[in-house]
């Protein structure tokens, strides 16, 4: 199997299988997004969607985030991994949102990653999620799925993975294939213990032939 079919193969897959697939994150509007995939960096989604809407009720836009003490927004985000952190950086992004962009979460990776606690990764998401940008924003899940089933060769570095990928994704599929992505590694192709057997990506994914000694 070609690097082309392969990714054919997969684009196919999940065309078929998981047409509407989106972020986990519950949000309102761009604002809110920004905030949880902030609170998200190394925890769950799941825990996030139960700290947001008492988040969102006590600072339903960026001015009012500007304005909070630490020890607030510290309380109210406790239970997500580094909430000192987090605080701060929510605190400086929405003073800088505020101030340099009148409130209005910007649509380009450039700007969203002057805002404190917004890197590339999240700046893909932001841009992708809301704006359909083709824009492959890699985390863990993607980086390990993507080896794995062999989608990109030999990347060190997400940035690398990103390359690959956007280079043989078509652009109007990108931003979808970021889910497509992330979803496959939460619940079947996990770090420990993929569910192989299960899997319907096994017929093209490099890692299964291998284990299996199987010709694809
Ligand atoms: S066959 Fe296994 S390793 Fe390959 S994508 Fe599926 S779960 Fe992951």
């Amino acid at each position: 199997m070609t690097k082309k079919q392969r990714y054919q193969f997969v684009i196919d897959y999940f065309l078929t299988h998981s047409p509407q697939a989106e972020t986990e994150l519950r949000y309102d509007n761009p604002y809110q997004l920004l905030v949880a995939v902030i609170l998200s960096a190394q925890c769950t989604d799941k825990r996030v969607n139960l700290t947001t809407p008492s988040f969102f009720n006590k600072y339903p836009h960026p001015e009012s985030l500007s304005k909070a003490e630490l020890d607030d927004v510290f309380t109210l985000i406790k239970s997500i991994s580094y909430p000192n952190n987090k605080a701060k950086h929510l605190i400086g992004m929405a003073s800088i949102l505020t101030k340099k962009f009148n409130g209005i979460v910007p649509m380009t990776v450039e700007e969203l990653i002057e805002l404190p606690g917004v890197g590339r990764k999240t700046a893909n998401v932001i841009t992708s999620v809301i704006d359909n940008q083709p824009n492959m924003a890699v985390d863990t899940h993607v980086f390990r799925v993507s080896a794995r089933i062999g989608l990109t060769t030999n990347a060190k570095t997400p940035f690398s993975a990103e390359k690959q990928l956007i280079s043989l994704i078509p652009k109007a599929l990108i931003h979808k294939a970021h889910h497509w992505l992330i979803l496959h590694g939460r619940y079947i192709c996990t770090a420990r213990n993929p569910k192989c057997f299960e899997c319907g990506i096994k017929p093209a994914c490099k890692f299964y032939s291998k284990q299996w000694k199987l010709e694809i």
